[in-house]
């Protein structure tokens, strides 16, 4: 399984990041974002929904679960942190009932709390988690490829080299 581990030392490098991997999604992407509050991935999505074209900011979607941009293809991003971590099978049908399988129809999901309801999504996935790092600016994003798509994509995102404010 191929990986990537970065650190980024500002919103911005993480939101940089977050654009090369926006302009590599495709219709039918799923992006699954780990990590506590204030972790990054809010920050992270916006810099995803910008590469892929999105022109208005990002917010978190927390107490509406999705929010739908319109960008080269729709960027659907979904916040499912009201569910506790055993989410029953109530709150799973709940998910299930936002369509996850129509929005991959047209469109990239990326998610927060993903790990609430990994039984909704695709086996195929690229799985990135964002942790604190040493300083109050650092985050360690750690990349993980579910799939040969999201294996490729980890390539062309390492070809890509380092940024500014990340390295690898
Ligand atoms: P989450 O969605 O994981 O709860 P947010 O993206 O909403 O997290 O918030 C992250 C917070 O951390 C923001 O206030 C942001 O300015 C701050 N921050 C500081 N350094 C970084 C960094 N390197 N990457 C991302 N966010 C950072
Ligand atoms: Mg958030």
């Amino acid at each position: 399984m191929s990986g990537l581990t970065l650190t980024t030392t500002s919103p911005e490098a993480t939101q940089a990041f977050g654009r090369s991997i926006g302009e590599a999604l495709e219709v039918g992407d799923v992006v699954l974002l780990g990590g506590t509050l204030g972790a990054g991935k809010t920050t992270l999505t916006q810099g995803i929904a910008w590469g892929a074209g999105v022109t208005e900011y990002a917010h978190s979607p927390t107490f509406v679960l999705v929010h739908e941009y319109a960008g080269r293809i729709p960027i659907y991003h979904l916040d499912l942190y009201r569910f506790d971590g055993a989410a029953s099978v109530d709150d799973l049908a709940e998910v299930e009932d936002l369509g996850i399988d129509e929005m991959l129809e047209t469109g990239a999901c990326v998610v927060e709390w993903a790990e609430r309801a990994t039984a909704v999504f695709p086996g195929d996935f690229l799985e990135i988690s964002l942790a604190e790092g040493d300083t109050l600016v650092e985050r360690v994003l750690t990349l993980a490829a579910h799939g040969t798509r999201y294996e490729s994509m980890i390539i062309r995102l390492k070809d890509a080299g380092p940024l500014d404010g990340r390295t690898t």
